[in-house]
């Protein structure tokens, strides 16, 4: 296995259902009052009302990004949006496969492919989340639930395509419950994750993924997180939503 090289940590903010128009531009006018770390990218997944906004507001400092979307191009669906009504925006990426996807709205797998597919077709880059239950990592299943999570999700995609696709892994059980992965589970995790990629595509391209962390990251444990090898950058919810936060979670202690 050729051994993961360092890249510049990528710390992205996931909103979730939080935050309209006004509170986006005031949270966004003051994150560019702060010196924000020229070699670290930031990017904030919001919702899809605030897009628009958040991107005049960030002015290329932040990359903005969407939370999900649907796989086809137009149709009756009710409800959803496609990848091009995002990338009008100045929508950069998207997040697919988040576990409260998978649970609360049934996302299967198949489904999650499809919009990888379109959203790799619309120019925009992907942030896959894969992740196991508590139970599946109590009974030792969490590499292959890993792997099939991320054969399906991935399937046929070219290997060129790889450099716009980076994965979270969220382990369920943390996401949103204050319970983080210790830094030796994330990263025993996500040396797994390389491996499958490694079995998917050549060991340069799969080296080459960023592999994000996400469950639970708050300012006192970013910089544990980030000390790991295989730990390319970081996934944040509720820790998001405040810019004091988040600002501390961006310039998390390097040294
Ligand atoms: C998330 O929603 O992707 C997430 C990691 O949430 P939290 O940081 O709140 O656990």
């Amino acid at each position: 296995m050729i051994r993961n090289m360092p890249k510049p940590p990528l710390i992205v903010g996931n909103w979730k259902m939080y935050k309209g128009v006004k509170e986006t531009q005031s949270f966004i006018d003051q994150m560019m009052l702060a010196p924000l770390p020229s070699e670290k990218q930031i990017w904030l997944a919001v919702p899809f009302t605030a897009i628009g906004p958040a991107v005049q507001a960030a002015k290329g400092r932040l990359v903005i990004g969407a939370q999900n979307m649907h796989d086809a191009s137009e149709g009756a669906f009710t409800g959803e949006i496609a990848a091009s009504m995002l990338t009008e925006l100045g929508t950069e990426f998207v997040i697919l496969g988040h576990s409260e996807r998978r649970t609360l709205f049934h996302e299967s797998n198949t489904f999650i492919h499809r919009k990888v597919k379109a959203a790799l077709q619309s120019g925009l880059k992907v942030i896959l989340c894969v992740g196991e239950t508590e139970q599946e990592r109590k009974e030792e299943k969490t590499k292959e639930v890993l792997k099939t999570q991320l054969l399906e999700c991935l399937k046929d995609v070219p290997e060129e395509a790889f450099t716009k696709i980076s994965i979270a892994y969220e382990p369920i059980w943390a996401i949103g419950t204050g319970k983080t992965a210790t830094p030796e589970i994330a990263q025993k995790t996500h040396r797994d994750i390389r491996e499958i990629l490694e079995s998917m595509i050549s060991s340069k391209a799969a080296q080459e993924v960023f592999l994000l962390y996400g469950g639970s990251v708050k300012p006192e444990n970013a910089s544990s997180l980030m000390k790991q090898e295989e730990i390319n950058g970081l996934l944040i919810g509720n820790s998001s939503l405040k810019h004091e936060l988040f600002l501390k979670i961006i310039h998390f202690d390097q040294s």
